[in-house]
């Protein structure tokens, strides 16, 4: 069994951006710039966008971080989304979801002008993706898409079973393993809280991406013998035993299902860490669109 390590991964993805912002700073070109928006005190949303301005840093990009109070209407939202858009000085934006129910994540989403919509949910680039044409692919997709190649895991003509069709994880996972591309060539199935027999679904899956957000919802007997396993849920349960208070756990049930496997990703280190990679790699490509 070999761990997907996307801690390590996403280590040497930032490097590797330093590398070549350091690069185009000697050449005089423009270093990348990502900006987010977030809306709100939620506390895992803070965490992510920090850890997306520090990392930022890190490797050279200048980043700008715009706070919104959680009252704000969705009209001001968008007119800030406007100003982004205008900003030459702005290669890429986020807007971390969740929003507050008062705003429709939607509008929010298609207000984003798709050339610095570096988180690839606009509809333009997400059918783009479907098409397999280049495009901005959503960060956390694109990273697990990062992981299967760098480990050189083989994914043609085998059976690939996604847990959850959200827009942002399961959907376009479920679109880009079944694409004629490496990694890519698994025959798909997509699954949903509406499924039937999901457990000998899982049985029959050579490689199994779990995104549903139910901690340790797949055990040990779902999975095949020698199956790879993409564990994407990140959940937070109180634990008062940590500085935090609270540990994170996965979809998967890692002890009883690890053993079994040919590949898995832990959590934390295994998803979580490649998408802020993903992210930073599309910001450098929305640089790169306009050179
Ligand atoms: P989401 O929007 O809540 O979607 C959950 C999906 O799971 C839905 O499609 C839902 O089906 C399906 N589902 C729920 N219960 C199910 C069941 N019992 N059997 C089969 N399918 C079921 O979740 P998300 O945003 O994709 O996030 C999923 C998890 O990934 C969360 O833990 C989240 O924190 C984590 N996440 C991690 C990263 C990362 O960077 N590692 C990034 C994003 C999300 P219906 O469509 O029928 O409701």
């Amino acid at each position: 069994m070999t761990i997907l390590d996307g801690k390590q991964t996403s280590a040497q993805i930032k490097e590797e951006l330093r590398v070549e912002v350091e690069e185009r700073k000697r050449k005089g070109l423009k270093v990348p710039h990502l900006a987010a928006i977030l809306v709100g005190e939620d506390g895992a949303s803070m965490t992510y966008v920090n850890s997306k301005v520090k990392s930022c840093k890190a490797i050279g990009y200048d980043s700008t971080l715009i706070r919104l109070d959680s009252a704000i209407s969705e009209e001001k939202l968008l007119e800030t989304i406007d100003e982004l858009n205008d900003n030459t000085d702005i290669d890429g934006f986020i807007v971390q979801l969740p929003l507050p129910k008062h705003i429709d994540e939607q509008k929010v989403i298609e207000r984003v002008h798709p050339e610095k919509d570096v988180d690839g949910f606009h509809p333009e680039n997400f059918g783009r993706m479907a098409l397999g044409l280049p495009t901005f692919i959503p960060a956390t997709p694109n990273g697990i898409m990062e992981l299967l190649r760098r480990y050189e895991v083989p994914t043609e003509g085998k059976s690939c079973i996604v847990i959850g069709r959200s827009h942002i994880v399961g959907l376009p996972m479920s679109i880009l393993m079944g694409l004629n591309d490496v990694p890519g060539n698994c025959t798909v199935t997509l699954t949903h809280s509406r499924t039937k027999n999901l457990k000998e679904i899982c049985q029959n899956a050579d490689i199994l991406i779990v995104a549903l957000g139910k901690p340790e919802f797949v055990t040990g007997e779902m999975v095949k013998e020698g199956a790879v396993v993409i564990d994407v849920g990140i959940t937070r349960v109180p634990d008062e035993t940590k500085k935090s208070g609270f540990r994170l756990l996965g979809d998967v049930h890692y002890d009883s299902v690890a053993p079994r496997t040919s590949f898995i990703t832990p959590v934390p280190g295994g998803v979580g860490p490649m998408t802020i990679a993903s992210l930073l790699q599309n910001t450098l490509k929305a640089v790169k669109r306009k050179e």
